[in-house]
């Protein structure tokens, strides 16, 4: 019988970085539909305005490479929700060439969106968890992390740099009712998906057991799932969403 910690929250508050567009906007409409209060942090893609009609969901104009910037939206969303329970690091990019043509501001780059990020963000929610003995963090990583990737050397390495995080992060904190997940998107038709060119799009998606790149919708399910109570002994988990790409490995 999973315990209902979650349930017993005044306020079900979830952070959801980049949730404008792609995986994170699907993740987004998830959360709403499962009754969370949400609050969604873009850096270039305004809200759609259908959502920002719900009553349940605050949009924040936050660049996730900037400390103050994170701060910012952080307390504005407890402002509007209360203490924020549940954290979606999702914002990620890609600055993909082979590391002989990889300059230091490519790899930086990258390192400051994907993974720096991930601890400033989760530095900032933590205190409140902690308070609260209940939280869930989940870092959107990528199967790209264990399988490695031609021209990803920066980005594979924040991926993974993530999966390291959560697990040190999980024999600090598990035993405060807070998990910490990592969830591994194999190929998923976003924009950051397309940005790698059709040549190795399509090269990608025939090596794919299931012979299709994944929707948004279903890695914000598995997100929906990792929040709920029903998950709450899951943690320290790495779980790809791939169709079966980096199976086995
Ligand atoms: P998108 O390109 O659609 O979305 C990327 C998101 O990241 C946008 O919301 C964007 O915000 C945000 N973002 C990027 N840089 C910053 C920044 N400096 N500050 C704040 N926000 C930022 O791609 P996805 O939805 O696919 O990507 C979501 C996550 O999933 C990423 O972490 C990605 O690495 C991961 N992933 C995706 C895979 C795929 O095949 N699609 C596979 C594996 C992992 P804005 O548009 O407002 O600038």
């Amino acid at each position: 019988m999973p315990t209902q910690l979650g349930e017993k929250l005044s306020k079900k508050h979830v952070l959801v970085t980049g949730g404008t567009k792609g995986i994170g906007k699907a993740t987004v409409e998830t959360l709403m539909e499962q009754g969370y209060f949400v609050s969604a942090t873009f850096r270039s893609t305004e809200p759609d305005p259908a959502l920002k009609e719900h009553s349940n969901l605050r949009t924040f104009r936050c660049d996730v490479t900037n400390k103050e910037e994170i701060e910012r939206a952080i307390a504005e969303a407890t402002k509007e929700f209360g203490p924020i329970n549940y954290l979606v690091a999702n914002a990620g990019m890609t600055r993909d060439t082979l590391l002989l043509r990889m300059k230091e501001e490519d790899f930086d780059e990258v390192i400051q969106t994907n993974l720096y990020s991930a601890y400033r963000l989760t530095r900032a929610v933590l205190p409140a968890m902690l308070k609260e003995r209940f939280g869930r963090i989940i870092y959107i990583s990528s199967v790209v992390a264990l399988m490695g990737s031609p021209g990803q050397f920066n980005y594979s390495a924040s991926k993974a740099g993530l999966i390291g995080m959560a697990r040190s992060l999980v024999r600090e904190v598990a035993s405060r009712n807070i998990t910490v997940n990592v969830v591994a998107p194999g190929a998923i038709d976003t924009e950051i998906f397309r940005a790698a060119g059709e040549q190795r799009t399509t090269s990608i998606t025939q090596s794919i057991p299931s012979g299709r790149v994944g929707r948004p919708e279903e890695v914000a399910s598995l997100v929906g799932y990792l929040l709920s109570d029903n998950a709450s002994y899951i943690t320290g988990a790495v779980i790809p969403v791939d169709g079966g790409l980096a199976m086995g490995i």
